[in-house]
């Protein structure tokens, strides 16, 4: 079969990419994630799909496409789709994102995982502290420089910027063809020059297809583009000028933003306190070279909150948490010394503030994007209600994971490929004004409708 891409999710939304790749019999994915939205008309919530019942319930929604060969048995126990020995190669995953990841939990533990090594070390951590998608799968780490070959194709990972460590797009020789595939991009992150090598890589390998991203490419994306570097700098004047607590609810996966609010207590003579799934994280990555990660106990320091008994017993935790109730600091600690803490508390951690009883006059950073649907303007509601209880001033501060709508034009021209296929985007048509002006032609992707690669 002549190479082709058939997206089945990251069509006219954000998130939920699945792409697969076939060529010459070889056939791979390309992220299997959930989308935002996914099903939001019969879940929300309070109504979520049973996992015991595997894929069934996505299934009756179309949340998961129909492809022999991929499923796990137990996805498929109460399904239509019967079992078949794995027809799928592998699964070449961007990042941790679970817009990229949630489903791979349905396919065949005999498909393999190809991810970066950071990548691989935040599923151990995930998994040790709960689950993580990519569980029972073999993984198999790359890092850039490295190629490796699935039957007829061969790909090319290049390390792009964005919200995770870790993150990668790929250039992907197939039979025919070029493709490159962006994952989830940006250029004003601390490492903005590795979006920028992706780029050099795509166009010096004469790329046929482009998939990109195009998450803030929308009409009203009119908001100035807020960098992690001027976060850094303004949480810092805020940190500075606060004379009582600060908490801040933020990706905990985020290390750039870790980076960055650990720098604004730094500067302002307090210790960042972050979740133990974050401590979690941070052991784990601590030996990645590459990355910049703080050291627990020397840079920053682990919220403990009671469990089961109130009393902070060793008994209370699970065996991953243990390793940090020695080291940990305790509702009454920061209590004690609110002035000196810049704490990490995602929302629904909000009662610990109770057991902490803040003094007024201290400050919430709400270092996420803004609310853009109902439910989003509902949850932030709640976060302001919490946030006017304590006496605490409201701030808005936040560098987004995603280039803004000209910075993905500019990617897409650097890239100079023939043909371009939008996706992760609520508004794929918005790139007809950029084709306009450059020599490329569109693809609006279609769900579930082959895309040839190659002349
Ligand atoms: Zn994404
Ligand atoms: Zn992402």
């Amino acid at each position: 079969m002549l190479p082709r891409l058939t997206c089945f999710g990251g069509v006219g939304e954000i998130g939920g990419n699945k792409f697969l790749l076939e060529d010459r019999g070889a056939k791979v994915l390309l992220d299997f994630g959930a989308g935002f939205s996914d099903g939001s008309d019969y879940f929300d919530s309070s109504i979520e799909p049973r996992n015991v019942n595997g894929a069934g319930d996505l299934f009756e929604f179309g949340l998961l496409p129909l492809i022999r060969g991929l499923y796990s048995e137990k996805a498929l126990q109460n399904t239509e789709l019967r079992y078949e020995a794995p027809d799928v190669d592998a699964v070449v995953l961007s990042h941790y994102h679970s817009d990229h990841t949630a489903r791979i939990q349905h396919v065949d533990p005999k498909i393999p995982v190809f991810c970066g090594e950071t990548t691989s070390l935040i599923h151990v951590a995930y998994s040790e502290a709960g689950s993580s998608p990519l569980d029972g799968h073999p993984i198999r780490r790359f890092r850039t420089g490295d190629r490796f070959k699935l039957g007829s194709m061969e790909f090319e990972p290049i390390h792009v910027d964005h919200s995770i460590p870790g993150a990668y797009g790929f250039v992907i020789h197939t039979s025919e063809g070029t493709m490159a595939y962006t994952g989830d991009f940006r250029f004003h992150g601390p490492a903005g020059s590795m979006t920028r090598d992706f780029v050099e890589r795509a166009r010096k390998a004469e790329t046929d297809l482009l998939l990109t991203e195009g998450t803030r490419v929308r009409e009203d994306d009119l908001k100035a583009n807020t960098s992690e570097k001027a976060v850094q700098e303004e949480a810092s004047k805020i940190a500075k000028g606060t004379k009582n607590l600060i908490f801040s609810s933020f990706r905990g996966n985020d290390l750039d933003r870790i980076n960055t609010f650990n720098e604004a207590a730094r500067v302002s003579g307090r210790r960042l306190v972050v979740s133990m799934k974050t401590a979690m994280l941070l052991e784990k990555l601590a030996p990645d070279r590459r990355l910049k990660v703080p050291h627990l106990g020397k840079d920053v320091d682990v919220y403990v909150r009671r469990k089961k008994s109130g009393k902070l017993d060793d008994k209370d935790y699970y065996s991953w948490e243990r390793q940090f109730l020695g080291r940990g600091v305790s509702a009454e600690e920061v209590r004690k010394r609110q002035a000196e803490v810049f704490l990490h508390l995602e929302a629904w951690n909000f009662p610990e503030l109770i057991d902490i009883k803040p003094e007024r006059g201290g400050t919430y950073i709400h270092a996420a994007t803004e609310a853009f649907n109902e439910e989003g303007e509902r949850e932030e509601e709640v976060i302001r209600n919490w946030v006017k209880h304590v006496g605490f001033r409201y701030t808005q501060l936040h560098a987004s994971g995603h280039a803004p709508g000209d910075e993905v034009a500019a990617l897409v021209n650097g890239v100079g490929a023939s043909e371009v296929v939008p996706i992760h985007t609520e508004f794929p048509d918005r790139f007809k004004e950029y084709e306009k002006r450059a020599g490329w032609a569109l693809r609006l992707p279609q769900r579930g409708v082959p895309l040839r690669i190659g002349a």
